[in-house]
């Protein structure tokens, strides 16, 4: 039996689920060696990369390596003078980097970035949609701020899809578009399910997937949580709210994955999600178990994916999770 950093013993099962993670935490360690060959590299200093909530944790990590592969990142973030700061770690070490304010559920601050971006850069091609919130540490479950939630990481998420798609650039290599999600958001996951086998068969399939639908889904939740009848709902059990907005976002990027992939060829638009993992990072008290740098290689590597025919996808360590 082995001891864990805690100093508990672990069992068979856990034990066994630890070592694999290690494994492909290493595996991804020495991936992330190997440097991209001149073919893949669809990319160039030309090509600008916005990174939303980028001033900390996650999304400064993105902002970080995406600048080191060469391309220009817009570093954004809701609180002006903080953004600043972050960017200017990063243009001191020779990155390029520009800033500017963005709080992705300010209508006014969203519509003052789209004019700036199309005015300054005319376009772009890479959006990282990282803000996000979760109010509940550890095995908390308050739906003290649940609609706070939903909005941040569902419609604030949306509000930047839909803005960014009229200034995304065509190219050859189709225009990109990463969700940071998780995999609780998943629809029939181990730690997560929709209980409702009639709306779980609705969202899990495209005939019947809409935005309605979604927007519906999350409504309801919300009412629940109003009239204290969530519990008996068949929402997620753990991490319940977050867990309802993370699937709204998997599942709105598998309905644009679908409408974009209508789009004539070198107009196309990828779109897809990825866990992070769980990361050392304010959002969790810092009790993670990986680090922000590892936390944003999967994102990184979707977003600069050579081969460009993927979309609509939610990812994990860089292999595909079903949904
Ligand atoms: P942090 O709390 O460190 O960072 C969150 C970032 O989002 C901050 O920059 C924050 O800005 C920003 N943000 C929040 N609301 C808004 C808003 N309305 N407009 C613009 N920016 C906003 O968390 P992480 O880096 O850990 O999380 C990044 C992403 O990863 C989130 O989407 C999260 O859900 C996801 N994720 C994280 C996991 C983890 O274990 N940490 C696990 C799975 C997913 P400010 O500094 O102003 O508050």
């Amino acid at each position: 039996m082995k001891i864990n950093q805690e100093g508990k013993e672990m069992t068979g099962k856990k034990e066994k689920s630890i070592e694999k993670r290690e494994k492909r935490l290493q595996e991804i360690s020495l991936l992330r060696t190997i440097p991209y060959s001149d073919h893949q590299r669809w990319w160039s200093a030309e090509t600008i990369a916005i990174v939303t909530g980028a001033n900390r944790g996650i999304g400064f990590e993105f902002a970080r390596q995406l600048a080191g592969h060469g391309l220009t990142v817009i570093l954004t973030s809701r609180d002006t003078s903080v953004g600043i700061e972050a960017a200017k770690v990063l243009q001191e070490g020779g990155f390029n980097v520009d800033v500017h304010q963005l709080d992705i559920l300010d209508d006014e601050s969203v519509s003052e970035f789209t004019k700036w971006i199309k005015e300054k850069y005319g376009g772009v091609d890479i959006l990282i949609n990282n803000a996000g919130v979760n109010y509940n540490l550890g095995s908390g479950n308050s739906m003290e701020f649940s609609k706070q939630m939903i909005e941040t990481n569902y419609y604030g998420t949306k509000n930047m899809v839909k803005a960014m798609i009229p200034l995304m650039r065509p190219s050859a290599a189709g225009a990109r578009i990463v969700n940071v999600s998780s995999r609780l958001g998943k629809l029939n996951g181990r730690r997560s399910r929709i209980e409702d086998e009639a709306l779980r068969e609705k969202l899990s399939k495209l005939e019947t997937l809409s935005e309605e639908l979604i927007d519906n889904m999350v409504s309801t939740f919300l009412i629940q949580v109003e009239d204290n009848t969530w519990q008996s709902g068949g929402w997620p059990q753990k991490f319940t709210d977050y867990a309802v907005s993370k699937l709204a976002v998997n599942l709105y990027s598998v309905l644009m994955a679908n409408q974009l992939a209508e789009r004539a060829e070198g107009q196309k638009i990828y779109i897809n999600c990825y866990c992070p993992g769980w990361v050392r990072t304010a959002m969790t008290g810092w009790s993670g178990n990986v680090s922000a740098e590892h936390a944003a290689d999967t994102g990184v590597w979707l977003a600069l994916l050579p081969n460009k025919e993927v979309t609509g996808k939610l990812f994990a360590e860089r292999r595909e999770l079903k949904l």
